[in-house]
């Protein structure tokens, strides 16, 4: 049975901590044929799509907007996810193919984004100025580097698990847990929550057994934990409404100069690998009527 990527929303230990458990399974392997991605390109991109999944929830509005870019330096290239306050999210690596040797077992995820570099969280939230928040990248796996991201932005204490099981026949399971602790959260339930999170420290295998609402259920079912949301998360590319303005931002010298040659324009999307082409006819239409 074919699972829906969703996130699933709960407040516990007396409203103190605020917890999203994801999964991003299905979207991933919709990336892994649109993107025709390595193993390892799956991983990190899978991680990535998480955190984008999260920071899209917390949008307060549908139109509001993010992109998430995390450049390390390293052969992945740059990971860049974006979506809106819909849930609608879409990614794309620079170096889809990207591989490295296996270390500790493990797929390289850390070797392959680098951690020279920084993770930038820009967010459209409808004012003037867009925000932007960004971290000096820590180890390149992602999760540790949202955890810190989430601290030194918004001072807030928390726990990022992230894990991505794929070979190459497929992903098995993508998704993670992100809890956020309020403020005045009590040392004891700090103490049991880092133990509840080290338990499921292999979040991606444990995904792969049980959906999010069972692993909910059966970490968190017998504290007193109350269901905030449960939402479907959809991977969606808005390019045709953009593809427009890029070919415009082309500027019309360097298209005549192609057409002149007898070429199309061609302009792929990077996120859905959709190709764009316009011959002369419909260019001097886009530029001569809006
Ligand atoms: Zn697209």
């Amino acid at each position: 049975m074919e699972r829906k990527s969703q996130i699933y929303r709960a407040i516990t230990f007396n409203d103190k901590a605020r917890i999203a458990a994801i999964d991003t399974t299905d979207i991933v392997n919709k990336l892994i044929k649109t993107h025709d991605l390595s193993p390892l390109g799956a991983a990190v991109l899978g991680r990535a799509i998480t955190v984008g999944a999260y920071i899209s929830s917390n949008l307060k509005k549908e139109t509001h907007k993010f992109n998430l870019i995390i450049n390390g330096g390293g052969p992945a290239g740059q990971v860049c996810v974006a979506g809106n306050g819909n849930l609608e999210i879409k990614g794309f690596i620079e170096n889809p193919k990207v591989t490295l040797p296996y270390k500790n077992n493990k797929l390289d995820v850390g070797g392959a984004v680098g951690k020279d570099g920084y993770i930038n969280v820009i967010q459209d939230l409808g004012l003037k100025e867009p925000y932007v928040g960004n971290t000096k990248l820590v180890s390149g796996e992602i999760a540790i580097d949202y955890a810190t991201y989430l601290l030194q932005s918004y001072g807030v204490r928390n726990a990022v698990i992230l894990g991505v099981l794929v070979d190459k026949n497929g992903c098995k399971a993508s998704g993670g847990l992100i809890v956020e602790l309020m403020p005045d959260a009590d040392e004891n339930h700090i103490v049991v929550l880092e133990d509840i999170v080290s338990l499921m420290s292999n979040f991606s295998d444990l995904l792969s057994k049980k959906s999010i609402e069972e692993i909910m259920d059966f970490y968190f079912g017998h504290f007193e934990t109350t269901v905030l949301s449960k939402d479907e998360i959809k991977l969606k590319c808005d390019c045709d409404k953009k593809i427009p303005d890029i070919l415009k931002g082309l500027g019309k010298k360097q298209i005549q100069e192609l057409l002149d040659e007898g070429k199309e324009i061609e302009i792929k999307c990077d996120y859905c690998s959709k190709i764009y082409k316009f011959n002369e006819e419909q260019v001097n239409k886009m530029f001569y009527e809006c």
